[in-house]
């Protein structure tokens, strides 16, 4: 197939020598061959020499970087890089554990797979695709998934209705590509839970806090915790199973709080130390008493973009002083950011702040982030998202 081509400005190839996968539309003198959203393109400096390949996209963002090479993209191609991925998970101890079939094996750029996200649970894959390209390749990336992963996996989900630009209007529809297994119990470190792939959020569980969750039990011990934005209760049965004296669950979504007490029954079947609230955090927060004394704050993005990103700091300030204000002396707070645009710099002021208004004594203990199956590509420090501390309040 002809490949269609985009000269950049002169000058404009910097950010490509230092292997950033975008190339943004400003940058782009003129491009040859009329290429269609998703369409692979090939990336000339103004002097005509190759610098990368990648899926064109409509937006200011105009190229997603796939090779600095000049290679065919193909299945042998996707083979090598899903190799590679797998590789990776494996030498991280999360594939082919005994105790955790659950990990990231795609996370986009972090694995120069800029629009591609794949999560495993169990012997289901859940494929997201969040470019046109990444679209188009589907059944491509899906048979090299089947060959890479061989029968470790049975099913292939394809779920990305909400996750492909809008205006592209492909109108993609969720489903199986390959099997089409509902038995949907997964496992992470031992612990088992339900993974509503179908109508869940993101690929339907959040495996980005797995090593979060493993620091949290160390510190549950006959403490009295409060798992706030709870969703499928990934926090609290982990505390369950360290030995908490009490864990309270709340969401807003009387779903979540559904999948929540659910996951512990799993694990923890009559246990009367969980209860489950489905509930505004801020209402909740206001009308608790001060019985907790381990608290996790894991909110949605409260900024997707950054004109969104005064108000996010604002919605950070406020709920992490309410923590502050109800946690009990000797306390334990894990507060987290999963906002793209919020930086760890802005964060850190953002809890500074409540925990000046508090006039409490804090200490941050841990400075968290995303586990290793979500890997920052080093010449793409945008990849790093998620942003957490763990704070001793006295
Ligand atoms: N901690 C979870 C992930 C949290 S995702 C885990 O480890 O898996 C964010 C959750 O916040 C979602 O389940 C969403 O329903 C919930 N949520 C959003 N706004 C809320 C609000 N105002 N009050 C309480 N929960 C809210």
């Amino acid at each position: 197939m002809e490949c269609k081509s985009v000269f950049l400005k002169p000058g404009k190839e910097e950010s490509l020598k230092r292997f950033h996968p975008w190339i943004f539309s400003g940058a782009i003198h003129h491009i040859e061959g009329e290429p269609d959203e998703g369409d692979l393109v090939k990336v000339y400096t103004a002097e005509k020499e190759f610098m990368a390949l990648g899926h064109f996209q409509i937006g200011s963002i105009a190229v997603r970087v796939l090779s600095f090479q000049d290679e065919l993209v193909n299945e042998d191609f996707w083979r090598r890089k899903l190799t590679v991925a797998y590789d990776l998970r494996k030498s991280i101890g999360v594939a082919l554990n005994p105790l955790n079939n659950t990990f990231r094996l795609v996370h986009g750029e972090g694995d120069n797979l800029p629009g591609l996200v794949i999560d495993v649970y169990g012997k289901t894959a859940v494929m997201q695709a969040h470019s046109v390209g990444m679209h188009v390749c589907r059944m491509e990336i899906a048979e090299a998934l089947s060959e890479v992963l061989g029968d470790t996996i049975e099913n292939i989900y394809y779920k990305s209705e909400t996750t492909l630009p809008y205006k592209a209007d492909l109108g993609p529809e969720n489903g199986f590509i390959k099997g089409g297994c509902t038995d949907n119990v997964a496992m992470e470190y031992g612990l088992k839970f339900h993974v509503d792939w179908l109508k869940g959020q993101k690929t339907g569980f959040f495996v980005d806090q797995r090593e979060n969750r493993v620091l949290l039990e160390k510190y549950a011990e006959n403490r009295t915790v409060l798992n706030m934005f709870c969703y499928t209760g990934g926090f609290s049965f982990y505390a369950m199973r360290g030995g908490a004296k009490l864990v309270h669950s709340v969401d807003s979504s009387s779903k979540a709080i559904d999948l929540t007490n659910q996951n512990v029954e799993l694990n923890f079947p009559d246990d009367t130390r969980h209860a489950a609230y489905a509930e505004d955090a801020f209402k909740y927060l206001d009308r608790m008493g001060d019985q907790y004394d381990l608290i996790i704050l894991d909110p949605p993005a409260f900024a997707k973009h950054k004109d969104a990103l005064r108000n996010a700091l604002q919605g950070y300030r406020k709920l992490n002083a309410k923590a502050f204000e109800k946690i009990k002396p000797g306390g334990i707070l894990f507060t987290f950011s999963c906002s793209q645009v919020v930086t760890k710099e802005n964060f850190r002021t953002a809890v500074f702040t409540a925990a000046a208004m508090s006039g409490r004594n804090v200490r941050i203990l841990h400075q968290l982030t995303q586990p290793a199956d979500h890997p920052v590509n080093i010449y793409h420090p945008e990849g790093e998202y998620l942003k957490g501390l763990v704070l001793y309040v006295e």
